[in-house]
């Protein structure tokens, strides 16, 4: 049975597996910038973007990249020493660890 007034479970951000546990993400009634949604939660971390976007994005916006595609924004900064598809995941896809 599931709970009709619960938010609906994040979305697994496999390089930051708990955001909410670090504040990555906080519950939130802001509509989403990118989706237009109240989803529950915001993006709480750095964006690193030309346009304002903190505490802007829901976390879904984050994880399939279409904030970052939309924004041009990135997330996280990743040194050179990872593959670059993991590199993108992270910078674009994953809240930051702050
Ligand atoms: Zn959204």
């Amino acid at each position: 049975m599931t709970d009709p007034a619960a938010p609906p479970p994040l979305p697994y951000f496999p390089y930051h597996p708990d955001p909410l546990a670090t504040g990555s993400l906080v519950p939130s009634r802001t509509r989403c910038a990118c989706c237009g949604q109240r989803r529950g939660y915001v993006y709480a971390g750095p964006v690193y973007a030309v346009a304002d976007l903190s505490h802007a994005l829901c976390p879904w916006c984050l994880a399939d990249g279409s904030a970052a595609a939309r924004y041009e924004a990135q997330f996280t900064e990743v040194d050179g020493r990872v593959p670059a598809d993991v590199v993108r995941t992270v910078e674009q896809r994953t809240p930051d660890f702050t």
